[in-house]
């Protein structure tokens, strides 16, 4: 037995897991998995928690039902971003029914979308299933994607399709844009501003490779065009630099950090190439160097053909053309794994990561038969 839809909510909403690349905010999700694998166990399914190598506190669920080739992955992540509780009406933590809406972080973004599973599959027997069902539920999506990265890693879970169930307002999602965030560093030589022969200056140095990555952006804009995103070419934001420290020496240290969101087709990889290509003749001109590092690691950009069943499916399911988002997800990674991924949940994205944050009472019914029709048609 498992306890009923509200009550769910209650005691996922009622166990906080904020992760945060912030470390006094960090918080681990743990609390949150093993209940999910005490539900999913009380309900037939093998519970495989994986901790993160390294992070204490921090695991992945995979918990499955039947078994086979194909089947079906329902996914989604157990953390919240952090909240600032005083710009709250209720107590983010304490489940709110109000205004035919439940409050509480986590309700629509996304700890919400495991008790409507659970409802979807009160009556499910896994001697129905011809294909497996799987639930996956990941740590640390909203800081590092590491829960992401450790299933990408071990190459699990296996299966033919994926459902993510973050906030689209029950529109099924089937492309967006990547991510990288990278440093862009000189080193030259400081040196007292009268004589510049006695150092070499690294923010002039950056001045010119500024201006070639400007002109290397012009090229990628060129290059790649997506006209159903919202944004339709490659984006590159300079976003802060940081170099010397006083006006009479010369400048022997500059950094710039900007980001890249890439459109489905382009790569981490080849972008840090070019922009290194593009950089490294002012190394030689000037004698400096130049060294280019992530921030933070990169995340894919996202698509799975319109034509893919399983987008197809959701159109169909849900009456909506599939769409693209602004935002990244751990659709990438399981995509990367091999399964036809969509990105379909209840929430909206515009209650996501604010205060008072709601999921429509009416957004249930609708989910829950969603997902019964989508085991229906891939586990049955
Ligand atoms: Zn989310």
């Amino acid at each position: 037995m498992t306890p009923g839809l509200i009550e769910c909510f209650r005691q996922l909403i009622a166990l906080p897991s904020i992760s945060s690349t912030r470390p006094d905010l960090d918080q681990g999700n743990r609390a949150v998995i093993d209940t999910l694998a005490e539900w999913f166990s009380a309900l037939g399914f093998a519970c495989d928690i994986q901790p993160l190598p390294g992070q204490p506190g921090k695991a992945n669920l995979i918990a499955t039902l039947g078994s086979g080739p194909g089947g079906l992955v329902l996914a989604g992540h157990t953390d919240t971003v952090p909240c600032d509780e005083s710009l709250w009406r209720s107590n983010p933590f304490t489940l709110t029914e109000a205004d035919n809406r439940l409050y509480g972080l986590g309700v629509c973004d996304m700890k919400g979308f495991f008790p409507l599973i659970l409802e979807a599959i009160q009556d499910l027997k896994a001697s129905q299933l011809q294909q497996p069902l799987i639930i996956l539920a990941t740590a640390d999506e909203e800081s590092s994607m590491n829960g992401a990265r450790a299933l990408a890693a071990e190459g699990k879970p296996k299966a033919r399709y994926a459902v993510i169930g973050e906030p689209t307002g029950l529109q099924p999602l089937h492309m967006h844009k990547g991510i990288m965030m990278e440093r862009l560093t000189i080193i030259g030589q400081s040196g007292h501003s009268s004589d510049p022969s006695l150092g070499r200056n690294a923010m002039e140095a950056m001045n010119d490779v500024i201006n070639r990555i400007l002109v290397l952006r012009s090229e990628l804009e060129q290059r790649y065009n997506n006209p159903a995103f919202t944004i339709p070419r490659p984006t590159m934001n300079l976003g802060c630099i940081h170099g010397g420290d006083n006006p009479n020496r010369i400048c022997g240290h500059c950094e710039l950090e900007f980001d890249v969101r890439m459109l489905p087709g382009m790569n981490p990889e080849d972008v840090r190439r070019e922009i290194l290509t593009y950089a490294s003749p002012v190394a030689k001109e000037r004698g400096v160097t130049v060294t280019l590092e992530p921030i933070a690691d990169s995340i894919d950009a996202f698509m799975t053909p319109v034509t893919s069943d399983l987008v197809k499916t959701c159109e169909q399911l849900t009456g909506y053309s599939a769409t693209t988002a602004a935002f990244a997800t751990e659709a990438p990674f399981l995509s990367g794994l091999g399964m036809e991924t969509v990105v379909l949940g209840p929430g909206d994205i515009a209650q996501a990561h604010q205060p008072d944050e709601y999921l429509a009472l009416d957004r249930i019914t609708p989910t829950i038969d969603l997902l019964k029709q989508l085991i229906a048609r891939y586990c049955l």
